[in-house]
């Protein structure tokens, strides 16, 4: 009886077949499931990884009885896509169902590869990374896991998995593939395709208790989001009384918006954040209302808030915490001025003039030494004489440096500031990131 289906479905199905594909009828009882026997078959075929199915996401689609799998190097050739070569092999199954008590399969394949050739192992690194590693890599990045060490441990599974091809990309991953994998676990989580809203559906979802303060971000008005945890909080009602790190990172985010983070020294030296900002600018105005939002939660005026030298930030401090001491971190201002120097408007730029540069940068440890105002004052006076010669460096020093001698010097941080020269606490912290 099958085999009387099976020729006449054949003869039937000859017409509609071009002379280089495969013509195959199955025949099966009608209560076995027929996507089950066209998986069976799909496996059975020695290149199956090569094809991927496109018209079918998962077998669950069963209204069309037609399943097409198309070569994994099908579509057009693009520059944006290496692994499309437009190849036009394919392996398609037709379900006839319930032909006198049987189901029937017509299976159609056309193995003609062109644009590359899949019996070479090269080939097989355009194929798509296993669910299994996928899996895993999906594991280690929501651990956080650092590229270098991701990749690592990537190719030590597949080899504890008895792989052995580098060049098969379902085992051996890249960094790109991993970015890959990366970008589709960020995407998952997205609730919706416009990030504004996204960020509005989190924020006013789960994550409401740590909202400080929301601000959407539209044409009129700056983005503002202001969050602080639980833990956070403590950590500011207990440490944030003598100083508080202020620091802004840059490029922690796709459309590159600052994160504005305090920070503050725990009892065991470690700086642990108290809160988080994320602004669309980083303006005096908008840092204000950032600070205005943190100083109306914490318990007490901090005595002092460390920053690098950044003027907006420095201003909007002022203006919020007029009673708090501003400090320059030591370690900023050292690189401030060496980079100065190191440019040719210096006029002490280049090898020939390292003995110099050093000179002025022993100099400046003095001034920052200096434990009075007097002091001070006397020191900036026998500074600008030394290097009478270099015009550009007294005019340099006296506009940027002069003037805030209290920011950075000793003199200026006569209190207990927890023996903090630089806010390398938070550019630590910075780093996590
Ligand atoms: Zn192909």
């Amino acid at each position: 009886m099958d085999d009387i289906i099976r020729r006449s479905v054949l003869n039937d199905e000859k017409k509609r077949t071009g002379k280089d594909t495969q013509l195959c009828v199955h025949v099966s009882q009608c209560q076995e499931d027929p996507f089950s026997v066209v998986l069976e078959k799909l496996n059975s075929l020695t290149l199956h990884g090569h094809y991927k199915c496109l018209n079918v996401a998962s077998g669950k689609d069963r209204k069309r009885d037609y399943y097409k799998f198309n070569c994994i190097r099908a579509g057009k050739k693009s520059r944006n896509s290496y692994r499309a070569v437009g190849c036009k092999a394919y392996v398609s199954f037709k379900v006839l169902k319930c032909w006198k008590d049987h189901t029937v399969i017509v299976q159609r394949t056309y193995d003609k590869h062109d644009g590359h050739d899949p019996s070479d192992p090269k080939d097989a690194h355009f194929n798509n990374i296993s669910s299994d590693l996928r899996r895993k890599i999906g594991e280690l990045l929501s651990l956080g896991t650092k590229p270098a060490i991701l990749l690592t441990k990537c190719h030590k599974w597949a080899k504890e998995h008895g792989h052995r091809d580098l060049h098969n990309r379902e085992h051996f991953v890249t960094p790109h593939d991993i970015d890959s994998v990366r970008t589709c676990m960020m995407r998952k989580k997205h609730f919706n395709c416009r990030d504004s809203q996204s960020v509005h559906t989190l924020l006013n979802g789960k994550h409401q208790e740590h909202v400080l303060f929301y601000q959407p971000y539209t044409s009129d008005q700056e983005l503002m989001i202001v969050l602080q945890t639980p833990v956070m909080k403590s950590n500011m009602e207990n440490y944030a009384k003598q100083l508080v790190f202020v620091d802004t990172t840059h490029c922690v985010n796709q459309y590159s918006f600052p994160l504005f983070t305090l920070v503050v020294r725990d009892d065991h030296g470690r700086g642990v954040p108290v809160a988080y900002a994320i602004v669309s600018n980083e303006s005096q105005k908008t840092l204000e209302t950032v600070l205005g939002i943190v100083c109306e939660h914490l318990p007490t005026s901090s005595r002092a808030f460390m920053v690098d030298k950044d003027f907006a930030e420095i201003n909007a401090l002022q203006k919020v915490f007029p009673e708090s001491a501003i400090l320059l971190c030591w370690y900023h201002v050292l690189q401030a001025v060496n980079r100065w120097l190191s440019k040719s408007e210096s006029g002490v730029h280049g090898l020939s003039n390292t003995q110099k540069r050093n000179e002025i940068i022993s100099f400046f440890c003095k001034l920052k030494a200096c434990t009075s105002e007097e002091d001070f004052k006397a020191t900036s006076a026998e500074f600008c004489q030394t290097f009478k010669q270099y015009p550009l460096v007294c005019q340099y020093f006296q506009k940027h440096w002069e003037g805030i001698g209290h920011m950075w010097c000793d003199y200026g941080h006569r209190f207990s500031h927890a023996r903090s020269e630089t806010n390398n606490v938070i550019e630590r912290y910075d780093l996590l990131f």
